[in-house]
């Protein structure tokens, strides 16, 4: 499965404590995710995670562009919800093409633990075998 993980600069600890919780399920599977979160997650774990442009350069469009392609089955995106972001556009953007491609995001962190659980036991759909 591809899973991204994106998070805002307040919610970083919060990722990188949930990826620490969660690395040998996270291990299984592809991940991507914005560049600051990527390296931040891949320096405290070690996973392996591909990553794109930092968020407000351009990798939430790039994160976008894989939901438009159907190659991402979870987005984890942990908002701040307190915090103006100068590329606002950007995260409604890929916000609303989880909802266009129907592809579970988690924007707190318990929700994403709930997922995470989903993805575990196989609840997830995988868009490219179609199950
Ligand atoms: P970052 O981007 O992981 O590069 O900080 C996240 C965001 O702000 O969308």
């Amino acid at each position: 499965m591809n899973v991204a993980l994106i998070a805002h600069d307040k919610k970083k600890d919060e990722m990188i404590k949930l990826a620490i919780k969660y690395k040998d399920i996270l291990a299984k599977h592809t991940l991507y995710a914005t560049g600051t979160t990527g390296t931040l997650v891949m320096g405290e774990t070690g996973l392996q995670i591909h990553r794109m442009k930092s968020g407000p350069l351009g990798g939430d469009q790039q994160i976008g562009s894989m939901l438009a392609n159907g190659e991402l089955d979870l987005v984890i995106f942990l908002r701040d919800p307190l915090t103006a972001q100068p590329h606002e556009p950007d995260i409604s953007a890929l916000l609303r093409l989880c909802d266009v491609q129907n592809v579970p995001l988690a924007t707190n962190v318990t929700s994403a633990m709930i997922m995470i659980h989903a993805l575990d036991e196989g609840h997830i759909k995988d868009r490219k075998r179609g199950n």
